[in-house]
């Protein structure tokens, strides 16, 4: 076991990520300014949280923590990053990204759906512990999510598991990407209920030392 905030590079190292940025401000709209409160100030807080926790234990793996700037002009902060892994030898064996956890999905409260969840065995891990925690989504699947956030930087650099948590279905939320993503609309309580888990699920999958692999 290594000391806390050790990196070890013989040890396998677990990502924990989401992108910091939003659209940023524009003259088109009277409120100028897009907050990106569902995106992705929830995702960036849940890795925040879930950091908080992991810290207090030891861990037999590397976790690296990581808010990524520039997703929304194409996942240049992930990519870069994805690149100084690969420049490292950083062994990476798995990577969880948080987008948009701020309203509670269609299907049920305190649920994700995980980006890619035919491509490996991590949903079926992670609902071992936390049972119908990961969920399906078809339209993810449809519109293809999983190579539209900051995991496919690090899939494509690494073909390891690399996936996103999201609570975002189409129908919860109608100001993706607009003015008004703001803060006084979450579902706060579900957004807390969510972290917890995400952190539980996760802590138990490092804990246990399972064998996450993909399975497509
Ligand atoms: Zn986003």
């Amino acid at each position: 076991m290594a000391r806390l905030g050790e990196y070890l590079p013989n040890r396998p190292t677990v990502l924990i990520g989401a992108h910091l940025d939003h659209i940023g401000i524009s003259t088109k709209t009277t409120d100028s300014i897009y907050n990106g409160a569902n995106d992705n100030a929830s995702g960036s807080t849940a890795v925040l949280q879930i950091a908080k926790v992991l810290s207090k234990y030891q861990w037999d793996q590397n976790i690296v923590v990581a808010l990524f700037a520039a997703e929304e002009r194409g996942l240049l902060g992930a990519k870069h990053l994805a690149d100084r892994f690969k420049q490292e030898q950083v062994n990476l064996q798995l990577m969880f990204n948080f987008e948009m956890i701020g309203k509670t999905l269609t299907t049920g409260a305190n649920q994700v759906y995980m980006t890619g969840f035919k491509l490996s065995n991590l949903p079926a891990l992670m609902n071992q512990h936390t049972p119908n925690f990961v969920t399906f989504l078809p339209e993810a699947e449809g519109y293809n999510l999983f190579k539209r956030s900051d995991n496919y930087a690090f899939y494509n650099a690494f073909g390891v598991p690399c996936h996103t948590l999201s609570s975002f279905d189409f129908k919860n939320y109608d100001y993706y990407h607009k003015a008004e993503d703001e803060a006084g609309i979450m579902d706060v309580n579900n957004m807390n209920q969510i972290i917890r888990t995400a952190t539980y699920s996760i802590g138990q999958v490092l804990r246990t030392k399972a064998n996450v692999v993909m399975t497509d």
